[in-house]
């Protein structure tokens, strides 16, 4: 099989291009038709001659991730459900902001977490996703999007751009620390995707030793998924995560380098009688006094193949006005694409829904 060419960083297609004996220039352009023009066709990158198109389709190939369902919710949030070249499948969500859009991509194919609330842990992990695999739901949703704005233009849709990303869907990011560190890097460049990194989140449970590396890479703003204020309570709901003390993570999580306004988002699903009490935000706030934080609360919406209950909408926004009392900034997150199974926590990669 030829290498994807979408796994190339830009030093790495600027070496490829140099063995061709090709001038670096060539390398700009390959990276602009693969990364802003979302070519996939070697014949058509006009600018490039001949030969190197020839040479380019003889050596290697241009994959993307195959969109085989896209469902759209009442909200307007699209989940997309992708093969892969070995037939794994995974899903990414393109939720409609205000004036943008946010995509929430996956970085592994599974998950070994295992996390109770978690449908994506209930399926193990089967394998890590490479750099063009990660970065291609990109590709993919960016297709969606200029489609959507074609749409647009006959008076059909609101024309958005994709502009946030969430590192949120199937996987933990930092155990497939290699490919997503490619992938954080490549998606920043000016002549490919083009991201600013204050609008790039990588969400992670936590991984020692790795959360310092993703602070010195500078690239993307930090999500921690807590889901408890102790470690007894951590450790029944997400066990395997909970093996990264709670104290342990806390002292990494101040000690993490930040911008002066930068605060790490702390993620908090509320799982119905479980974590939801008040002495539970009393915790959490004093669990949080030494880190620059804000808390993301997430209200559990039940499965039936999910252990847990919603939680009470009064002991909700009674959490979350503790915390504001206490001067820890929280908001409520508002959990769409329900009804198409694409809330947090509920991707799974769906194969029945096609069969
Ligand atoms: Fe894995 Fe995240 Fe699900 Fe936990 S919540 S099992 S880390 S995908």
């Amino acid at each position: 099989m030829k290498p994807n060419l979408l796994d190339f960083t830009y030093p790495e297609l600027e070496r490829f291009c140099s063995e061709l004996g090709e001038a670096p220039f060539r390398a700009r352009q390959v990276w602009q038709w693969l990364w802003q023009k979302r070519e996939r066709d070697f014949g058509r990158m006009t600018n490039i001659s001949k030969e190197l198109r020839e040479r380019l389709g003889r050596e290697v190939d241009v994959v993307w991730p195959e969109a085989v369902q896209v469902q759209t919710s009442r909200d307007g949030t699209t989940k997309f459900l992708l093969a892969l070249g070995d037939g794994q499948r995974i899903e990414t969500v393109l939720i409609p902001e205000k004036d943008h859009f946010t995509l929430c991509l996956s970085t592994q194919v599974g998950c070994a977490l295992g996390c109770t609330f978690c449908a994506t842990g209930r399926m193990g992990l089967v394998r890590n996703l490479t750099m063009a695999e990660i970065l291609g739901q990109i590709l993919v949703a960016r297709e969606h999007v200029a489609g959507l704005a074609a749409g647009q233009a006959q008076g059909q849709t609101q024309d958005l751009a994709l502009r946030n990303l969430v590192f949120m869907g199937m996987g933990e990011p930092l155990l497939n620390w290699e490919n997503l560190r490619r992938a954080l890097v490549a998606l920043h460049h000016p002549l490919g995707l083009a991201f600013s990194k204050r609008r790039v989140t990588v969400s992670t449970v936590g991984v020692p030793g790795r959360l310092a590396e993703l602070g010195a890479l500078d690239v993307a703003s930090l999500a921690v998924s807590l889901h408890a204020p102790t470690q007894e309570l951590r450790a029944r709901i997400m066990p395997k995560a909970a093996r990264f003390p709670l104290d342990d993570l806390i002292a990494e999580l101040a000690a993490y380098p930040l911008q002066p306004r930068q605060k790490i988002t702390i993620e908090y699903v509320l799982l119905g009688g479980l974590n939801d009490d008040l002495s539970h935000a009393r915790e959490l706030v004093r669990l949080l006094n030494k880190v620059k934080a804000k808390v993301n609360l997430i209200s559990f919406h039940p499965s039936p193949e999910l252990p847990y209950a919603a939680p009470d909408m009064n002991r909700v926004l009674a959490f979350e006005n503790l915390l504001k009392s206490k001067g820890l900034p929280a908001t409520l997150r508002k959990s769409k694409g329900q009804d198409i199974s694409a809330a947090c926590g509920q991707l799974r990669a769906e194969m029945a829904a096609l069969e």
